[in-house]
């Protein structure tokens, strides 16, 4: 590379990975490389070998100084190993740079056949990629019964709900879809619902719409050619996507972008296919169509569509395909596809519909930590949660005589989400593992921390208490929801 094209190279940092990551990296490289893509490559290590030396998150330092300092990675898969090393470096990697949306196209490409071919498939997934249960915030509460929180926040719901939109104007889109599962858990998923609404007031250019993720999964295969853009909660994001990109050709197709402020990383989807490593048969397309992803935020247009192009005629031809899409023709290796597509730079496929990409205008919310501010608020009482593996029944009656003559009084017991106490279902197979309710015996009083330290004083020295949430309600709303059965 000459010296001026140097200066006006694209940094990115490159993580080539674990297992056929460095087979994949090497081939979008050549490819980008022949295309005419002035990049300046930054080699960075992280995964498996970084475990190996030690660093227990998988990200050395050198790693996340090249990110901070390009602002834009490409990322081979990385294997998270079994037995020795902490956290996942890809979780790692999303939540240090707060990458908090995860983009993850899902179109159907030309002869690679299977249930849905010419359909014309052609969404996006946008998945909520640093809260929910991926918090990875878990305890046995006790010796038979585990938590993982589901923490969601308006911030975070307002940050991907508007970037979800800004997608759709960046890629000319027309609808977007949330899809949660609001109806049961009416607080963390029910926030995504009723922020996206909220937002999308704001971009009425475009069709938004809402609908229940079970729903989502059984439309996504009944027709999902009717689909344009969905934006969900981490976990259900997650599962989702991986359902898309099997409707259109399996995962050594699917690419992805995972977009925060400070830092953009583009990865393909696919894990480290640990049992075609090292052996010339893993498919590159998937990090090559991120990496096209990657050209089109740089606003290189032209390389871009160059690049997908020539893949689109190599797929059309079908003369040298990967085994996962030969479909039983004599299959090549990695290299010798890679070699096709370099052959095919400069043929266009009429396959290809070409669309209008401008670059995306990042959302910009407040980083306020205290992002939702009420006028009103007070605790109406507590959820006190201990470990027995007594009968609700004796649970209970021991709770309204350790709390009589106190400010709180026993409303209800629920195991497992459903009342037991005083009322119970017909059915129990309960465990030890109570949810025991208090509220204030005057309901016009607000719960002091006095009131609250003395309920907590009177239950431990009896039960063992191991969770506490208070009961908030913020304007006059109840901040917390009901048990099944609880009135
Ligand atoms: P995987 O995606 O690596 O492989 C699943 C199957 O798909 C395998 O049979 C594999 O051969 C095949 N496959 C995947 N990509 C392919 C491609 N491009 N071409 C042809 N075939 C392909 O999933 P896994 O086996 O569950 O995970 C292996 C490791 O990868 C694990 O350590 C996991 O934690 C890690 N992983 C990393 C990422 C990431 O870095 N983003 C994502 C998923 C899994």
């Amino acid at each position: 590379m000459s010296d001026s094209a140097t200066a006006t190279a694209h940094k990115v940092t490159l993580i080539a990975g674990d297992g056929v990551g460095p087979e994949v990296a090497s081939a979008t490289k050549d490819i980008l490389a022949a295309a005419g893509a002035n990049i300046h490559w930054d080699e960075a290590v992280a995964g498996k070998q970084a475990f190996e030396g030690g660093i227990a998150s998988g990200v050395p330092q050198d790693t996340i100084d090249s990110i901070d300092a390009n602002r834009v990675a490409l990322k081979g898969p990385l294997e998270t190993p079994v037995g020795f090393g902490g956290k996942s470096a890809n979780v790692t990697l999303r939540k240090l740079f707060e990458m908090y949306g995860n983009i993850r196209p899902c179109k159907e490409l030309p002869n690679i056949g299977g249930p849905f071919a010419g359909r014309g498939i052609d969404l996006i997934v946008v998945r909520e990629n640093v809260e929910d249960v991926y918090a990875g915030i878990e305890h046995m509460q006790s010796p038979g019964v585990a938590q993982c929180l589901k923490l969601i926040s308006r911030k975070g719901c307002e940050k991907i709900s508007r970037l979800s939109f800004e997608l759709a104007r960046s890629l000319g889109r027309k609808r977007v879809t949330c899809a949660t599962k609001a109806n049961i858990m009416k607080k963390t998923e029910g926030l995504l619902k009723s922020t996206f609404e909220d937002v999308a007031k704001e971009f009425s250019e475009f069709t938004s719409d809402h609908i229940i993720i079970d729903n989502a999964c059984h439309q996504l295969v009944i027709r999902p050619e009717t689909f344009d853009i969905i934006v969900s909660t981490n976990m259900n994001g997650d599962i989702v996507s991986d359902l898309t990109s099997g409707l259109v050709g399996g995962l050594g197709l699917a690419p992805s972008m995972n977009l925060g402020d400070q830092a953009v990383m583009f990865e393909a989807v696919h894990g480290s296919a640990p049992d075609i490593a090292g052996q010339d048969k893993v498919n590159p397309t998937a990090l090559l169509l991120s990496s096209v992803m990657m050209l089109r935020h740089f606003g290189e247009f032209e390389t871009a569509d160059k690049i997908e192009h020539a893949l689109y005629v190599t797929l059309e031809e079908g003369k040298a395909l990967t085994g996962d899409i030969a479909r039983g023709r004599p299959a090549v290796g990695t290299k010798r596809f890679a070699e096709e597509i370099i052959a095919n730079l400069g043929k266009r496929s009429d396959k290809l519909v070409d669309r209008d990409y401008t670059p995306i205008n990042m959302p910009k919310v407040s980083s306020d930590l205290d992002f939702v501010k009420v006028n009103d608020r007070r605790d109406v009482g507590a959820d006190v949660f201990i470990e027995s593996g007594k009968m609700p029944d004796e649970v209970g009656k021991s709770l309204e005589q350790i709390v009589e003559g106190s400010k709180l009084k026993l409303k209800m017991i629920s195991n497992r989400g459903t009342q037991v106490y005083p009322v119970a279902a017909a059915a129990f197979d309960g465990v030890d593992h109570h949810r025991c309710r208090f509220v204030m015996n005057d309901k016009s009083q607000a719960m002091t921390e006095a009131d609250l330290l003395d309920l907590l004083q009177r239950v431990g020295q009896s039960w063992r208490w191991i969770h506490v949430e208070r009961l908030p309600e913020y304007n006059g709303e109840p901040g917390y929801t009901k048990a099944q059965g609880e009135d």
